[in-house]
């Protein structure tokens, strides 16, 4: 069982060294957090989301996308899509761009 202060000073003190034991374990969760988000980051970079295969950079109508040598699916990252459209604006991909862009 906790010891009570005694007395205002001590109580007060008490005081900040719970507020200090919250504060450094708000931190610890937060480390622990951002170390998770690296591990999944480390683990699936450049992997494809299907398969876990390792995603091979390829040039595509002059745009370099990330293929999968198992599958065969492609991955875009940001902007390439556009990149791609610009290629073909009229056709299936631009009408594909301006779907996602809404
Ligand atoms: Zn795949």
């Amino acid at each position: 069982m906790p010891v009570k202060p005694a007395t205002k000073e001590e109580e007060y003190f008490a005081r900040l060294e719970l507020e200090r034991k919250k504060k450094s374990a708000q931190e610890e969760a937060a480390r622990l957090a951002e170390a998770e988000k690296q591990k999944l980051k480390d683990l699936h970079w450049m992997r494809c989301p299907k398969d876990g295969s390792e995603l091979v950079e390829t040039e595509f109508r002059g745009v370099k996308v990330d293929v999968c040598p198992t599958c065969g699916g492609m991955w875009l990252d940001a902007g390439e899509l556009d990149a791609l459209a610009q290629t073909e604006s009229a056709g299936f991909l631009g009408g594909l761009s301006k779907f996602f862009k809404g």
